[in-house]
């Protein structure tokens, strides 16, 4: 096969997959007939709409098997960035009187660390935990955060620059042992890695339909029986009256489906990314002078590569990847298009000249080792270009620098 853009090289090579996924087409089959046939509003008495109320029930069944939740604590949403929305407000306006302390950490997702700057706006008050300089949560630094009137802990599972896999369980267990609730965005990991809202103490979880090979506009907020946060959504009873809105019955069935594939497969998937992400990594590390990797060396996710090279800019890399057919990111998608370097490397403490020089790679189960060896081909080739334009690399080489 032939990658690249040229006349006789057509492919692409998709390497974006934290961005989003390609949807898998038994999503789309099973999806297909909610659009035109079987249409029905599942809130429907008559038994037209029994099809797709069995459908949600369905879906709902399979995406609370993969996290060990029961399929009453499921409540569709739609995406990551609402159900992180609802949870981080609906717990401060439930608590408001208990205590008006958050703690998060440095590296969220904006979907958390915005809702909580509004949060801050209005009275409430955040303390961000720092990560260590593999974009691990220090733990002591979290213990030592909590307050009495500390209401909620919201870290992120695993993140979604850097990979970075966080001690989930160690921390449900602090939440448990000082009565606060613990909601962790695992937009990035569901699907991805095993969790258990049981066996790590989780309140709260929020994930997203099209990070997993889903449809796109459909997500889940799980909440635990018993906690009692209200609706961000006000209108009818759908969703037992805490998330209003006529079911988006074809997304639904399509997580669900999505759900039941991740979790039929998730060792193999893990194992085949592992090797090749691993490959990957090595191979950039050895053969490119002047280059790290960013995040934890092994407990980051199956399919996370990230690394900057000194002495260039991740936008042009990236640029001059995308001649080449390949897809990539230098990061998070919502910071590409801005000049800022991603909160994210500056928090596991890289200065921001060496920042801006990121470049991330995430691969699906798809990724063929014949792709990344094009891919870390035309890195090698691309870094070397743009060095030679650049004034700091030749002082750095004569020592100047
Ligand atoms: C993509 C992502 C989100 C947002 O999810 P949407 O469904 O796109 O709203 C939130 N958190 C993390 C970690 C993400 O990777």
């Amino acid at each position: 096969m032939v990658f690249g853009k040229s006349e006789e090289k057509q492919e692409m090579i998709y390497l974006d997959n934290a961005a989003t996924t390609k949807m898998s087409e038994e999503v789309f089959t099973a999806m297909k007939p909610f659009f035109c046939e079987q249409y029905a509003n599942p809130s429907a008495i008559y038994s037209f709409a029994g099809g797709s109320a069995k459908a949600v029930d369905e879906a709902r069944k399979k995406t609370a098997a993969l996290i060990g939740a029961r399929l009453e604590e499921i409540y569709f949403t739609a995406g990551g960035s609402e159900s992180d929305n609802w949870a981080i407000r609906a717990v401060a306006e439930l608590y408001n009187t208990k205590g008006k302390h958050i703690i998060t950490s440095t590296i969220e997702h904006h979907a958390v660390l915005h809702t909580c700057q509004y949060l801050e706006k209005h009275g409430f008050e955040v303390t961000y935990v720092n990560v260590d300089a593999h974009g691990k949560i220090k733990l002591d630094e979290l213990e030592s955060a909590i307050r009495p009137d500390t209401i909620l802990i919201t870290i992120m599972a695993a993140n979604n620059e850097i990979g970075t896999v966080q001690p989930l369980q160690e921390i449900g267990a602090i939440a448990k042992k000082n009565k606060i609730l613990f909601h962790t965005d695992a937009v990035q990991a569901y699907g991805h890695i095993p969790l258990n809202v049981e066996e790590m103490g989780i309140d709260l979880l929020s994930a997203s339909g099209h990070k997993f090979h889903g449809p796109k506009g459909i997500g889940f907020l799980y909440i635990r029986r018993g906690v009692r946060i209200g609706s961000l959504i006000h209108g009818g009873a759908q969703e037992r009256s805490r998330r209003a809105g006529t079911l988006n019955t074809p997304g639904i069935v399509g997580i669900g489906v999505a759900a039941d594939l991740a979790s039929k497969s998730l060792d193999e998937r893990m194992k085949k990314e592992i090797e090749l992400r691993d490959y990957l990594i090595n191979r950039v590390l050895k053969e490119v002078p002047y280059c790290r990797l960013n995040g934890h060396p092994i407990d980051r996710l199956p399919n996370n590569a990230n690394f900057c090279f000194e002495f260039i800019e991740g936008e042009s890399l990236l640029i001059l990847l995308d001649q080449q057919g390949i897809c990539a990111s230098s990061g998070s998608a919502c910071t590409s298009g801005s000049l800022d370097p991603s909160h994210v490397l500056l928090a596991i403490g890289l200065p921001h000249e060496i920042a801006h020089g990121s470049l991330r790679l995430t691969l699906s189960e798809e990724t063929t080792k014949e792709e990344i060896d094009f891919t870390v081909e035309e890195i090698k080739k691309i870094v070397e270009r743009l060095r030679a334009m650049s004034p700091l690399y030749e002082d750095s080489r004569k020592g100047f620098v």
